[in-house]
């Protein structure tokens, strides 16, 4: 967790006048769609690129502002949580387009926030938007609710049946907290705002404060879309902070119903073990670290060791390596091939050029990190470069170790954030399989192999499995396709729930809970679960799927 250098206490007059007037941003909180900076404690965002300070001067929320953010919540909730598909899709395609008119603004204030390329920045702009609609068109068709009608049986015997009928409905206001490393996609209108605003539940955003501008700037735009589609006022809130009093403040809201998080696992863990604390527990729906083994068989290593080394170089350093994807971890057994693949990956992986990394803590950490995974007993650096003259820049670098020193050693278990990647050589596919079942839970997991190789090491695919949310043959973890079929999630503590998805359609899920009504009349029933199907949606009906009136 990242705590901040910048926090000051200033008169909040002073501040506004230190804020660059050709930018959108105003440093202020969105507490329901009113703009609000009643706070003294400040901070600037900062660009790793030009190592230094951005120029807005951010007022964090403060505890008035963070219990009217989340009445107006609970209020919305009261219309919004019946609000039909319709309305909730028309809502979230003009947060999409409101996103495009913020334009270069958008861009520029990503990049400088983030030290991240313009490409990146327009290419998970197009993810944002992607999701936003893609959720639209979930609500609008209508299905999604999973209506189940189990019609009266009057004449049953020996009893008779009663009429039920069952639909997800919303849980309530939600927390969202995005992750420092996807500004858009995963923060402030990302995965996890567009799904809880789909299915019908109130988003506070706790703002990344590496990202506080960009954040601001798409909550203005969610904040239109809010007025221009008549939706409640309170629907959304946005508030600043620059350290984790604001979100526990939040977590521990009783009004509060639902959270998501997105981060390291220090911080999901913290927030879960916070929620479950509360008088009323609320689900915590964390998508953590996790270090993505990545498992070379033999065969495979024969022909092509010096290919996937180079496609490793690549997959290893992307996006300077900040991706929760990142395969921190190769596993292999030792032999010609193996030993290819790490003598290739060495000289790749020097070759690319240095990256800036997200900001000067996230860089920081990752040096301490390393380091400290370097300093192992037993533990050999294989591949480093120069440290880059450029502050914030990382200095990628590959380690390896044996395989029992592994399976001793937890240290090596945990994620380094960057642009690294340790290498363990195991004597044999027993030890292999055991290091493999003995992993914490992973987002993915990878198999690198020859077609007709997997059948012989079932230990090893079911080891892997039974570890990771995803499992990706001949390829790389990195690169989250968004599309139905989609696991972004896994065993404890990749996430706090491995039943749900982050990423895809079913995001949706972690913010409904099933509700049935039975013996309810027909005029009072939504429209869901009417028997004339007035939105005509795919229903089980006595156990039929069908779309039919009954
Ligand atoms: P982070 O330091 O955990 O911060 C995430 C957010 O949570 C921030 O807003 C932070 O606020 C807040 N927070 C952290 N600890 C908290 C606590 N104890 N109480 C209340 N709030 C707390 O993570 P990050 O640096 O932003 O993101 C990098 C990490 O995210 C990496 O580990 C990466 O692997 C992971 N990640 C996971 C996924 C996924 O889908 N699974 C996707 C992207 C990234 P403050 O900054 O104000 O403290």
């Amino acid at each position: 967790m990242v705590h901040f250098l910048w926090t000051s206490k200033e008169k909040n007059n002073k501040q506004q006048k230190v804020n660059n007037t050709k930018h959108m941003t105003t440093g202020k909180n969105y507490i329901g769609n009113t703009l609000s900076a009643k706070g003294t404690t400040t901070y600037k965002t900062f660009n790793p690129k030009t190592n230094s300070e951005n120029e807005t001067v951010f007022t964090e929320a403060t505890s008035e502002e963070i219990e009217e953010a989340v009445h107006l919540a609970s209020e919305a909730f009261k219309t919004y949580r019946t609000i039909s598909g319709t309305k909730k899709a028309a809502f979230l395609n003009t947060i999409a387009d409101e996103i495009l008119v913020l334009d270069d603004e958008l861009i520029q204030t990503y990049m400088s926030e983030s030290g991240l390329p313009e490409g990146r920045a327009k290419g998970e702009r197009g993810r944002t938007i992607g999701q936003l609609q893609t959720f639209a068109k979930l609500v609008e068709e209508g299905s999604w609710v999973e209506a189940r009608i189990d019609p009266a049986q009057p004449d049953r015997t020996p009893n008779p049946r009663v009429d039920l009928r069952k639909m997800s409905v919303p849980i309530g206001p939600i927390v969202v907290f995005g992750a420092s490393n996807f500004p858009l996609a995963f923060s402030t209108a990302g995965g996890d705002t567009a799904s809880a605003l789909a299915s019908g539940c109130p988003v506070i955003v706790k703002s990344h404060p590496m990202h506080a501008g960009t954040g601001e700037l798409v909550a203005s735009a969610i904040i239109k879309a809010a007025e221009k589609t008549g939706m409640p006022n309170g629907v959304f809130s946005n508030l600043n902070s620059s350290g984790i009093e604001v979100g526990q403040a939040l977590v521990k809201h009783p009004k509060i119903k639902g959270v998501g998080f997105t981060g390291s696992i220090r911080g999901g863990r913290a927030l879960f073990d916070l929620a479950a604390k509360r008088k009323e527990p609320i689900p915590v729906f964390a998508e953590m670290g996790s270090i993505n083994p990545v498992v070379l068989l033999p065969k495979a290593l024969e022909t092509k060791a010096a290919s996937w080394a180079k496609t490793y170089a690549n997959s290893i350093t992307l996006g300077t390596g900040q991706f929760c994807t990142n395969p921190g971890l190769i596993l292999g057994i030792k032999s010609e091939g193996f030993t290819n693949f790490v003598n290739t990956l060495s000289e790749e992986i020097v070759k690319i050029q240095p990256q800036c990394m997200l900001h000067p803590n996230i860089h920081k950490a990752y040096n301490k990190n390393k380091t400290e995974a370097q300093q192992q007993t037993h533990v050999e650096t294989v591949a480093t470069i120069e440290k880059p003259e450029t502050e914030n820049f990382a200095q990628q670098a590959v380690v390896t170790v044996d395989g029992k020193t592994f399976l001793e050693n937890n240290t090596l278990h945990e994620e380094v954030f960057g642009p690294f990647s340790l290498i363990v050589q195991c004597e044999n596919a027993t030890e292999l399989a055991e290091i493999i079942a003995n992993l914490e839970g992973q987002l993915t997991g990878t198999i690198i192999s020859e077609e007709n190789e997997v059948s012989d090491h079932p230990n090893i695919i079911n080891a892997l499995s039974n570890r990771v949310g995803r499992i990706i043959f001949n390829g790389v973890p990195t690169g989250v396709e968004v599309a139905p079929a989609m696991l972004h999630g896994g065993p404890y503590p990749a996430s706090t729930d491995s039943r749900f998805t982050a990423v895809g359609r079913d995001a949706i899920k972690r913010w409904v809970r099933p509700f049935s009504y039975q013996d309810w009349p027909n005029e009072l029933l939504p429209n869901e679960l009417k028997n004339e199907n007035p939105l005509n949606i795919l229903r089980l009906v006595n156990n039929q799927e069908t779309k039919d009136a009954l």
